[in-house]
């Protein structure tokens, strides 16, 4: 029995991979290395190169490696990336998608986790946002990560297949032991792009918009340190293998933390100030999103461990020394 992680060489991917093999799972990680790195894949996995709308190779890796869950991180997450090539999102976030469900179906994989995001809810009317509110995303990222929920939803009944959909709300920080962090070139993420600029990798930092209705005018996130997010997985992962029927999950901490509070985190942990520029509002931004996670809580049992911005943001500044240095 083995767990089939696609996109397993990138940022969340990687820190999934490296706790299933911490917890003794057998792990095969299917990565086309578009943006992941192979180094980024823990050793006791076995790494395949390869793409997830390639319904030959996942069914026999599936076949192979008797997979009885698939996790599914592989896609496209820049949002402003998607205003400008939708297509490109559809493709790779929900043609792809709709391979990989095929091949679980056909196969019998009787489990399936997939990477949501916040994204779905759009400008949610009420927050901190449930799972049951309305689901207008505003971005094609949005809606092609909506699309995917929706084909899990309509296959798991017509078929033997239950998942859980995780509906990440802004990811950040790096593995706490050091082994992988974000290293992605050309990020756009904010905690990302702030370390970035601590380090003199960029010179300044844009603040997208301070014309906001939030309480200083920059836009509200829901940051969660990537381990956490992990352990929703973990938790999901048991939750469908003892039994548990499909759901949707938020996985947040319930508070919102501004552009401006970041850059303060950032300027803490660096111990100096960065060069902050004001900037327009970026397309496809909400004002504010932040989760209502009381369900993942109950549901999966999900304890977070670290539901603070400072450890979040020394976790990303450490990780960016570490390329700084692994780059040279
Ligand atoms: N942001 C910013 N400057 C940057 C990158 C991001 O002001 O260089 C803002 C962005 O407009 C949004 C928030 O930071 O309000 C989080 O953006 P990010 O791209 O990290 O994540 P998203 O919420 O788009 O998934």
């Amino acid at each position: 029995m083995s767990v089939l992680v696609t996109g397993g060489a990138g940022y969340v991917g990687s820190h999934m991979v490296l706790a299933l093999c911490d917890a003794g799972h057998e792990v095969v990680v299917l990565d086309n290395l578009s943006t992941g790195a192979a180094w980024a894949v823990a050793p006791q996995a076995r790494l395949i190169e390869g793409d997830v709308g390639d319904e030959e190779l996942t069914a026999t890796l599936v076949d192979e490696h008797k997979v009885d869950a698939i996790i599914h991180f592989a896609g496209s997450i820049i949002v402003p990336e998607s205003m400008s090539d939708p297509l490109g999102y559809y493709l790779n976030n929900t043609v792809k998608s709709r391979s990989l469900i095929h091949t679980a179906v056909k196969a019998g994989v009787p489990h399936f986790i997939f990477s949501s995001t916040a994204a779905v809810y759009g400008n949610p009317k009420t927050v901190p946002v449930r799972e049951d509110e309305d689901l207008l995303p505003i971005s094609p990222y949005g809606t092609s990560k909506l699309m995917t929920e929706f084909m899990l939803r309509d296959a798991s009944v017509a078929h033997d297949l239950t998942y859980v959909a995780l509906r990440y709300f802004n990811v950040a920080g790096a593995d706490p032991k050091g082994r992988s962090g974000q290293s992605t070139p050309q990020a756009t993420h904010l905690i990302k792009v702030a370390c970035e600029t601590a380090l003199g990798k960029q010179d300044h930092l844009q603040v997208f918009g301070r014309d906001y209705a939030t309480r200083d005018g920059t836009c509200l996130r829901d940051y969660i340190h990537v381990s956490d997010l992990v352990q929703a997985h973990v938790d999901a992962l048991t939750y469908l293998r003892s039994g548990g029927e499909s759901q949707v999950f938020n996985c947040g901490y319930g508070r919102g933390c501004s552009v401006l509070d970041v850059i303060s985190a950032v300027e803490r942990a660096a111990g100096l100030s960065l060069d902050v520029r004001d900037a327009p509002r970026r397309p496809g931004d909400p004002a504010e999103i932040v989760a209502n996670a009381d369900k993942a809580r109950s549901v999966l049992e999900w304890q977070p461990q670290h539901d603070d911005l400072d450890f979040i943001v020394a976790s990303a500044l450490a990780w960016e020394k570490h390329l700084q240095h692994r780059n040279g």
